[in-house]
């Protein structure tokens, strides 16, 4: 599943590429992927629209057009590729934008999760989904005091209250265990037991990773490619996601793999003791 640092590259991919195009054309192959309006109007409504700019907001995109926003989540398996001319389409191209230069940009999606919706032009941060969004996990936007406000409200498992979304966004599985790693936190340690020292190196073990990551252009897990076509190489830095066996790269304990809430959860268990 692409995460915020891989949906940062393929922002940055699709800026590059697709900035000022015009739309001749919309094919909606599979009309579930449009959220809303209707298909018909989806279509319509984009013919003559020029791409201005294209944001993110967590893991959603946000695609600034003439006259609207369109946001875009790639869910699961959802990826764009750029074509500079007209191209076949496989079995799991959905979605077409023709522009009037011939080139053409597909959203392919294996899982079809993913979902898109046309919204007014600078509505797009009102989409319901993004509303929900906690801070953005930078020094500018992830405020400190406030996260550990949040954390001590909480009597569920810091891992879980990670991955939700509410309290910071874009963290996902991979993310999350590599950044309670860093901050030797257990991966089941209720959050309103942590204490102001760990909440503190926790706060910045999130937007440090989330940075690093951001830099190398994501990790790519599996079939994931960014738009450009060229694979993030994040996972030459991973300490425990997908190291099972492999010593901690600080203690050299072997690194030890559990469920928490029905996540596959990498840990030290030296390192990341639970404190009752
Ligand atoms: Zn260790």
């Amino acid at each position: 599943m692409p995460e915020l640092p891989e949906v940062e590259t393929v922002r940055r991919g699709l800026v590059s590429l697709v900035i000022g195009k015009t739309i001749r054309r919309v094919d909606v192959l599979w009309p579930k992927i449009i959220e809303s309006p209707e298909v018909d109007q989806f279509r319509n409504e984009l013919v003559g629209e020029t791409i201005e700019g294209v944001g993110r907001r967590g893991k959603y995109l946000i695609f600034h057009f003439t006259h609207y926003d369109m946001v875009s989540h790639l869910r699961m398996e959802g990826k764009y590729e750029f074509f500079p001319e007209a191209t076949t389409l496989d079995k799991h191209s959905h979605i077409r934008f023709v522009f009037t230069d011939d080139s053409e940009l597909i959203y392919n999606d294996v899982r079809k999760f993913g979902r898109m919706s046309l919204m007014k032009k600078n509505t797009g941060l009102q989409y319901k989904g993004i509303q929900q969004l906690g801070p953005e996990p930078t020094n500018e936007t992830f405020d400190l005091a406030e996260f550990e406000t949040r954390l001590n409200k909480a009597h569920t498992m810091i891992k879980p209250l990670l991955l939700n979304q509410k309290i910071v966004a874009g963290l996902g599985n991979i993310y999350v265990d590599e950044v309670l790693w860093l901050s030797k936190i257990h991966p089941e340690q209720p959050a309103n037991t942590l204490t102001t020292k760990e909440v503190e190196i926790l706060h910045q073990a999130i937007i440090t990773v989330i940075n690093k990551a951001k830099e190398a252009g994501g990790t790519t897990i599996r079939t994931y490619l960014n738009a450009l076509g060229e694979a993030g190489h994040f996972q030459q830095e991973l300490n425990v996601y997908g190291q099972t066996g492999k010593p901690c790269p600080r203690c050299g304990t072997p690194i030890a793999k559990m469920k928490v809430a029905q996540r596959g959860t990498h840990y030290c268990p030296h390192c990341q003791q639970l404190k009752r």
